[in-house]
């Protein structure tokens, strides 16, 4: 549901350098390169033969039904459907959630609408929706630090209906803590177009509250972007998604759309053949890295590895903590072990070779606030989640 974007692109702004830019994760590299672009196109083409999903039609049930069945298949059980009316007809929003390791209560949101106006909705909004399935296919299995809701919203064509209906039903009453919302609307490109550069989206709304956050994150999810697949980047600001009912709560929001503008949003021929579905598998791959990333993903489940034959017991305290910091290595070979503590972006605040069973740390440089302590050599890793107050 885009259709300013030409005129106010005006006053986008590119991408310069990058404050705090994280560096390439093997890990992450992997995943995002041993998948091909099959799966992408046929959930593009599965989701054009699904019809014209507008609200109220047998079409849009059948596209939720299809969701429900897939997210199943990859393995996940909690898998909600939240109702809202509207126009006197119930309307669905699909929510998935995975659920974090360290940071089981606060959310990574990477969303989408999956209704469409006028036509088959294959760009609009059947490549937000491909993606997210994908990211959600190749992450059920690995660990992540943080909760991830995947969230399909209906009645995005008619008014940001399904988003504005579970920000103001679901995520207010429940205070939900969310870490970022990353919202996937229209990626598309043209058919017979270069398309090579993707827009990232921020919040440069008023009241700017949760504005310096969202540039912070945008510019860590271009970074990704350029990281893990070919495709260039530029910044833009928020609108006209369901990303915009959780920004007016001063949520953190980012967001992507494509760069070329497709003209058949909204008509019978927003189908594949106008579009560029490799240009689709690069900002997969991109969203894949930006994901793990945003819900800090790992390699080793959280905790001893299997890998370790000691059973040895790592412990950290005080925590809550207020300056210092013991870690207590009991049993554990300290060769080439490393001590890690990030914040909630992700980002390294201070790295240590371990050199004692008892390393004691002096964390006075550090705000307040929610840390992930991480210990980890090349057979094991452990990882709690830390307090500064
Ligand atoms: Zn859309």
């Amino acid at each position: 549901m885009k259709s300013l974007k030409t005129f106010l692109t005006l006053i986008s702004i590119f991408i310069g350098t990058i404050v705090n830019a994280q560096s390439y994760n093997n890990f992450y590299g992997d995943i995002v390169n041993n998948y091909s672009s099959d799966t992408i196109h046929k959930y593009l083409v599965e989701f054009e033969n699904l019809g014209i999903k507008e609200h109220g039609t047998p079409a849009l049930q059948n596209t939720l039904d299809w969701l429900v069945e897939k997210y199943t298949n990859y393995g996940y059980s909690d898998i909600e459907i939240d109702t809202f009316n509207y126009a006197a007809q119930d309307d669905y929003n699909l929510i998935i959630t995975k659920q974090g390791s360290v940071y089981p209560n606060t959310y990574v949101i990477i969303d989408g609408h999956y209704d469409t106006r006028s036509g088959t909705g294959t760009n609009d909004n059947g490549t937000g929706t491909a993606i997210i399935m994908e990211v959600a296919r190749l992450l059920e299995n690995i660990t992540t630090e943080y909760s991830i809701k995947f969230i399909h919203f209906s009645g995005e064509e008619d008014g940001l209906i399904g988003s504005t209906n579970y920000v103001n039903n679901v995520v207010l009453p429940t205070n939900m803590d969310i870490k970022i919302v990353f919202n996937i609307d229209e990626v598309g490109g043209v058919n017979g177009l270069t398309n090579n550069t993707i827009v990232c989206e921020r919040d440069q709304s008023n009241p700017s509250v949760a504005n310096a956050s969202s540039y912070a994150y945008t510019d860590t999810l271009a970074n990704c972007i350029e990281l893990y697949s070919t495709l260039m980047t530029e910044i833009s600001y928020a609108y006209s998604s369901d990303y915009m009912p959780f920004q007016a709560q001063e949520k953190v929001i980012t967001g992507l759309y494509e760069k070329n503008e497709s003209t058949h949003a909204h008509t019978p021929s927003d189908s594949l053949g106008n579009m560029d579905t490799n240009y689709v598998y690069e900002i997969t791959q991109g969203t894949i890295g930006a994901s793990l990333y945003f819900a800090v993903a790992h390699e080793f489940p959280i905790g001893i590895s299997d890998l370790d034959p000691n059973n040895q017991t790592i412990k950290i305290y005080p925590n809550p903590t207020q300056k210092e910091l013991t870690i207590h290595l009991n049993k554990l070979e300290t060769q080439n072990s490393t001590i890690l503590i990030t914040n909630i972006l992700g980002e390294t605040v201070l790295q240590k070779e371990v050199e004692n069973k008892l390393e004691r740390l002096n964390l006075g440089f550090l705000a307040s606030g929610i840390y992930s302590v991480t210990i980890h050599s090349p057979n094991f890793r452990f990882t709690e989640k830390l307090i500064v107050q």
